[in-house]
């Protein structure tokens, strides 16, 4: 540990005794499980300090050691954890579109640049505002734009980054054709990502977005008007949703205040790009709903992502398992058994039911048009996902965790069969979860580079690479 303090700046070094204020802010992780107590985090002010820091820690260590872009999947470390939050650097250029951001700033920064600098376009970025740039690179990515410009590591959104590699050489990846094939999805493990450059497409300031809030008592008609909405063929690109059933805890998912107190709720996040007259009826399914709650509007891109500005406030609250996966579409019995199953998650405990969400997400996400550039090959025909996060409390007895554990794995198939087009997604992977489903045929190609760019077995990535 002591040489990490002759390589950076005394700030740059972070432990329970200097400052336990931001100690608990950089170990905060979605799933509170994964914060190990490491010795120290380390966050190098530039790419020169990453540099030196990865070589010493690669290759004059023992340490453990793993990279955080804003945890909300990092994987957990016992010695150090490098946060790449320093990484925040932002140009424009106007000539290319292009943008060129530092890795480890948060989406809502760089949409934040945009509205400032460059209205009349866009990036394909997250929906949810506070993770990182480079952690969603990494495991694909999914936006608000996912169903019309693919997911954000796609080459049509992301042209390059440079990387850190383990022996402190930094280069572009584009230079190495696997590295970054490897990067777009891999799921981490190669190096870290220090900026990435990526296209910008115009898009209106006009956009129909907002939540609706209907009572449970509309959950019949929901379910239908869902799957056939999600089997139609005739939806605009532009169009997605999500709809859950909220719990009280999660809240925080949405942006309206106007649920409190109101219980178990149906709650609907539109998002569509022709603006509030097509919106108004692509959504007209839900917008007239009984009891229906209207909060729709039009906005920017900047104001879409601010409906998730709260999700941060949820970090580290529970003990999370992911059980989140790609489907064709949802049928009525699928709907109408996943809505059981989560309403009856109570027979396993309350803290398991109270810390638990599922999310069904409509057409976000589209085949790429160059699979054979990506690691991870896309959604195969596959348009939307049913995100489920299998929580318990922090302080649960060990067989409420194991119970929580065991409910994730089963959920997938149990939830929603076993058609084969049914894959786990790269941005939600656990350690039962079937990675050779993820990636397909190139999951040995992934396993030979996580070898190649990380030849000790140092380095942490979604595919683990073990001693043979
Ligand atoms: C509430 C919630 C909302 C989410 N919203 C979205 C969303 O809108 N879109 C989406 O696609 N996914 C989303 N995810 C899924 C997923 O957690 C994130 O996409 C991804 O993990 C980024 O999170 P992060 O920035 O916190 O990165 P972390 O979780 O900290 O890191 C994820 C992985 O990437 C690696 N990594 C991070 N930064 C770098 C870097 N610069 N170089 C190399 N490796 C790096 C880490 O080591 C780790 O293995 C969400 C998850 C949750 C729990």
């Amino acid at each position: 540990m002591e040489g990490l303090y002759s390589l950076l700046p005394a700030p740059a070094i972070v432990t329970q005794e200097s400052d336990p204020a931001a100690y608990k802010v950089l170990t905060s992780f979605w799933a509170a499980q994964l914060n190990l107590s490491p010795k120290a985090i380390v966050s190098p002010p530039d790419v020169k300090t990453l540099a030196k820091t990865i070589q010493y820690l690669y290759s004059h260590t023992e340490l453990d050691f793993a990279f955080r872009g804003r945890g909300y999947s990092s994987l957990p470390t016992k010695d150090v954890l490098v946060s790449l939050h320093n990484l925040d650097e932002f140009t424009y250029d106007p000539d290319k579109q292009t943008i060129t951001v530092g890795a480890g700033q948060s989406w809502m920064t760089v949409y934040e640049a945009l509205e400032r600098l460059a209205p009349n376009y866009t990036v394909v970025g997250a929906r949810t505002p506070s993770v990182s740039v480079g952690g969603t690179v990494v495991t694909a990515g999914f936006s608000w734009l996912s169903g019309k410009f693919g997911c954000i590591s796609d080459p049509q959104n992301m042209i390059d980054c440079e990387v850190v590699k383990y022996d402190g050489s930094v280069v572009w990846a584009s230079t190495e054709p696997a590295l970054l094939w490897a990067i777009r999805g891999g799921g981490g493990g190669y190096g870290a990502i220090t900026k990435i450059i990526f296209q910008l497409h115009p898009i209106s300031r006009s956009i129909y977005y907002g939540t609706v809030i209907a009572p449970m008592s509309a959950l019949t008609e929901v379910t239908h008007r869902i799957s056939e909405f999600s089997t139609s063929t005739t939806v605009d690109p532009g169009v997605s949703a999500f709809m859950f059933i909220q719990r009280e805890k999660f809240r925080a998912m949405h942006e309206s205040n106007e649920s409190k107190g109101d219980g178990d709720v149906l709650v609907f996040q539109l998002f569509d790009l022709n603006g509030e007259t097509h919106g108004r009826q692509a959504f007209s399914w839900a917008l007239e709903l009984p009891g229906a709650k209207d909060f729709t509007r039009e906005g920017s891109m900047l104001d879409v992502i601010k409906i998730q500005d709260r999700v941060s406030d949820l970090i580290g609250t529970s003990r999370q398992n992911w059980a989140t996966i790609i489907v064709p579409e949802f049928s009525v019995s699928q709907i109408q058994h996943s809505a059981q199953w989560f309403k009856d998650l109570g027979t396993h405990g309350n803290s398991i039911a109270q810390n638990t969400y599922m999310i069904y997400e409509l057409f976000c996400t589209k085949d790429s048009p160059t699979p054979a550039q990506l690691s991870w090959p896309g959604p195969r025909g596959c348009k939307h996902m049913l995100v489920i996060g299998l929580g318990c409390d922090l302080n649960a007895a060990d067989e409420v965790i194991q119970r929580a554990q065991e409910l994730a794995q089963s959920a997938p198939s149990y939830l929603m069969g076993d058609d084969p087009r049914i894959t786990p997604t790269p941005n939600a992977i656990e350690e039962w979860s079937d990675l050779s489903k993820i990636y397909g045929d190139n999951y040995k190609d992934l396993l030979k580079l996580r070898l190649k760019y990380d030849p000790k077995r140092r380095f942490k990535g979604s595919i683990k690479i073990t001693q043979s």
